[in-house]
């Protein structure tokens, strides 16, 4: 995807903000969250004017040589209530933001999955899976992270900060001024390092997407690995973008570990001279000892929520790293949407394709298809033939208008497939891929898929037609056998039946069939020939063909060769044209 990284500098982008509306729906809980963290905040500081007081009058009985007990069991009583509202603030506060940040979390993740699927098939060409995956899985993560532990924390440091600061004004404004002074070569080193940091997480990202590419690859396509004894050289590609995550981390950690040390250094010195100046007024007599304790161990205190200020940079910086990339995402509109309102194509329509004039291409001013006039009558099956890369599977793919053609216009049944809701269309069509895709589950239910509302009578019938129910009732546990990520466990025949089945219950007006060319077995062979015969039996079919039976009984062969239609006819008139097709029959198929 594209990087912007002039943008990614400026750190915070307005555009997040669009994130803000994943937050409104749970905005009491949030107030309420926040109340509870100002309490907690308030509580803490509570307890240092405590504990003076304890000092102060411990001290006082000391020098007065007055011994009652009241006042400080009367302050150590109220330590005890103090403890007990400060535990139900925490719990108010954890709960509750953590409630809010998970809530909007787990509705970010829902419409980013949402959206994605809204996307058309071009940004699916451009995007790798492995990237688009590092987007809803990795950066949600990383939001997810910095707001829970990030943003959360913030929040309640910064409070306990001012809190604490207003009350070290309050006990003493001097030696305040005298820790404020510190603080802008504190803010100087942060924001020093902060930038390099913010360029480093957005590297150690990147390469984490790169890690998951490789390794998506080398474990997708592992059966190719294997055959080529390429594992060494899949290996040494995954080491390299290891190591580049490993370095892009070392280097991170190089930069935050020497942050957090800084300030503290700096931070320590202001400390030092608190002290010095504190224990001089003690002396003098212009404050009293238990002002200067809780001045000092409050001021102590305060270091945390400074340091972990500091320290949150990189979770913030990685934070709005990942919030850019993901409004990036959702900003993306898919390329092929519907009109407004528009038409149903009915469940029963009869099932006429017709091409006028389609021209298509992938990019701007390269068509891979030319003026394409084509006319499938209702029932009727086409087979496309052509020599690799002439433009097949892309004009099957035009007709479920998974890509929108540059010219011209595609009607079913009269109607322009620009003009049809894309659910209505897709409903009337089955499109059954060259490579068979099965989803983990059970045999049931990658049957189901092909329509949710049928039983399990209407699914054991799409099964026999589909030639499959026989081996299926032979497995121990028959329909509910549970099949691996890509159906491990079954045969290429078998898979193919059961993508046969599934698109037999879905019953469509129009087939769109890209015939395997791996070849199976004779038997399995016949049987899926069998049972692809049933599926396009009353069906109006397209068939990407690579097998001469099925060219020779189609009712039209169209042929294709670089983008554009140069023969159309039966087996027979085409072979007697002695033209294009009559070559590619000598070339590919007179030897089946
Ligand atoms: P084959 O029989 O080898 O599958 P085909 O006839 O089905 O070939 P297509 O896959 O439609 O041919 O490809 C036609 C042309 O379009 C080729 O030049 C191919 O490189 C190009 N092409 C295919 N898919 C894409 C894509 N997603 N993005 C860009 N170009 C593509």
């Amino acid at each position: 995807m594209p990087q912007e990284p002039s943008r990614r500098e400026r750190g915070l982008d307005l555009r997040n903000i669009d994130l803000l509306r994943f937050i409104r729906p749970y905005k009491t809980r949030l107030v309420a969250g926040i109340g509870a963290t100002i309490s907690h905040s308030l509580v803490t500081v509570f307890f240092f004017k405590l504990f003076k007081d304890f000092l102060d009058t411990m001290i006082d009985s000391i020098a007065t040589s007055r011994h009652s007990l009241r006042p400080l069991t009367l302050i150590s009583l109220t330590l005890v209530g103090m403890f007990l509202f400060k535990g139900i603030a925490y719990y108010g506060q954890r709960y509750l933001t953590t409630y809010v940040a998970q809530r909007t979390m787990k509705d970010l993740r829902e419409a980013l999955y949402r959206h994605l699927q809204s996307m058309s098939m071009e940004f699916f060409d451009k995007n790798k899976v492995g990237q688009i995956m590092s987007r809803t899985v990795n950066d949600v993560a990383i939001l997810e992270g910095a707001i829970v532990s990030g943003a959360i924390n913030v929040f309640y440091n910064l409070i306990t900060l001012v809190v604490g600061m207003g009350y070290l004004l309050y006990l003493n404004p001097k030696l305040t001024v005298l820790i404020l002074a510190v603080f802008p070569s504190i803010v100087y080193v942060y924001r020093k390092y902060s930038r390099r940091i913010r360029g480093m997480s957005r590297r150690i990202q990147e390469s984490v997407a790169d890690i998951n590419d490789v390794l998506h690859e080398g474990l997708v396509g592992i059966r190719i690995v294997k055959s080529f004894v390429r594992e060494d050289y899949e290996f040494n590609r995954f080491v390299r973008e290891n190591e580049a995550n490993f370095a892009a981390h070392r280097k991170n950690a190089q930069l935050t570990a020497t942050l957090s040390p800084m300030v503290e250094l700096l931070a320590s010195l202001g400390f030092t001279l608190v002290l010095w100046f504190g224990g001089y007024e003690v002396i003098r007599g212009t404050m009293t000892p238990g002002e200067l304790i809780a001045f000092f161990t409050l001021a102590l205190m305060i270091i945390n929520p400074l340091k972990a200020l500091s320290g949150l940079s990189h979770t913030v910086q990685n934070a709005l790293a990942a919030a850019d990339r993901i409004v990036d995402l959702l900003n993306q509109r898919p390329a092929i949407t519907e009109i407004a309102n528009p038409k149903e194509l009915p469940s029963d329509t009869p099932g006429r394709v017709e091409l006028r004039n389609v021209s298509f291409g992938y990019h701007p001013g390269e068509l891979v298809l030319r003026d394409i006039n084509l006319e499938i009558e209702p029932g009727e099956t086409v087979a496309l033939v052509g020599p690799s890369g002439a433009g097949k599977s892309t004009l099957a793919d035009l007709i479920p208008r998974f890509y929108e053609v540059t010219s011209g216009e595609i009607l079913v049944d009269g109607h322009d497939i620009k003009t049809l809701s894309l659910a209505s269309l897709r409903q009337a069509i089955a499109v059954v891929p060259q490579e068979t895709v099965l989803f983990a589950g059970s045999i049931y239910d990658n049957i189901l898929y092909g329509n949710l509302g049928a039983d399990r009578e209407e699914v054991v019938a799409a099964a026999q037609a589909a030639n499959a129910h026989g081996f299926i009732s032979a497995l121990e546990h028959g329909y509910d056998t549970i099949i691996g990520e890509k159906g491990v466990g079954l045969s290429g025949g078998q898979r193919q039946r059961i993508a046969i089945a599934r698109a037999l219950l879905k019953n469509p007006r129009i087939l769109i069939l890209d015939e395997a060319t791996s070849a199976l077995d004779t038997q399995s062979e016949a049987l899926v020939q069998e049972a692809l015969e049933n599926l396009m039996r009353d069906r109006t079919t397209l068939v990407i063909a690579h097998r001469l039976s099925t060219i020779v009984e189609a009712d039209k062969i169209v042929v294709l060769d670089r983008g554009q239609i140069v023969e159309v006819g039966t087996h027979q008139e085409l072979l007697a044209k002695g033209g294009f097709y009559h070559r590619l029959y000598e070339g590919q198929w007179q030897e089946q």
